[in-house]
């Protein structure tokens, strides 16, 4: 598959990399179909945040379920989904109380560092772990290039409702992340992978 990779400072390339594979049962594989450039991803490409090269670049994304873990039971394949910019478990401490870009078992997309990273969705494909309470199953009648941008905004957007579903918060409540996100929200690039 073709995938954006960091290099070094200032310097990003399309190479040929395997598709990724179910690893664990929590995992699934999509077909990325829409994925963004975040102000995260200018970090790492001016070298202000020093990465270890070689990792595959995309925070945030948009794609289609075509493989997926024996545990993966909330989402099938051919299912659409918005995948923020980290895993999040639905289960731990930060999860439970709304806060899961704090969750204890948080994988980042599109980082070599810090710890606890995973290549990102600036591809063909990309292997999400813990689908089920990471993935963001779009609201209906969303166009594409909108749906990408509710990644970038993940858990912000799409949070009131999602935190709401996975916790027992208020859409209030999960709303007051939605308003302190704007800068995210001005801030971002979709892209549409063909
Ligand atoms: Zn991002
Ligand atoms: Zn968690």
């Amino acid at each position: 598959m073709r995938a954006v990779v960091l290099k070094g400072d200032y310097h990003v390339e399309v190479e040929d990399r395997p598709v990724p594979q179910i690893r664990e049962p929590t995992d699934a594989i999509l077909r990325v179909t829409s994925t963004a450039l975040c102000g995260s991803d200018l970090h790492f490409y001016r070298g202000h945040l020093k990465c270890p090269p070689g990792f595959i670049c995309g925070h945030e994304f948009v794609g289609e379920v075509v493989a997926k873990g024996d545990a993966v039971k909330q989402f099938d394949i051919g299912d659409k989904v918005v995948v923020p910019f980290y895993t999040a478990c639905g289960a731990c401490y930060y999860c439970v109380r709304g806060q899961a870009s704090r969750c204890a078992k948080g994988e980042l997309f599109g980082n070599s560092a810090p710890a606890n990273t995973v290549d990102g969705g600036q591809a063909e494909f990309v292997r999400c772990p813990l689908a089920d309470t990471t993935f963001v199953r779009p609201p209906e009648g969303i166009p594409e290039e909108m749906l990408v941008l509710m990644a970038i905004s993940s858990r912000l957007v799409t949070s009131p409702r999602h935190v709401s579903s996975k916790t027992s918060l208020t859409v209030t409540d999960a709303n007051s992340q939605w308003s302190r996100s704007a800068a995210d929200r001005s801030a971002c690039a979709p892209s549409r992978v063909r």
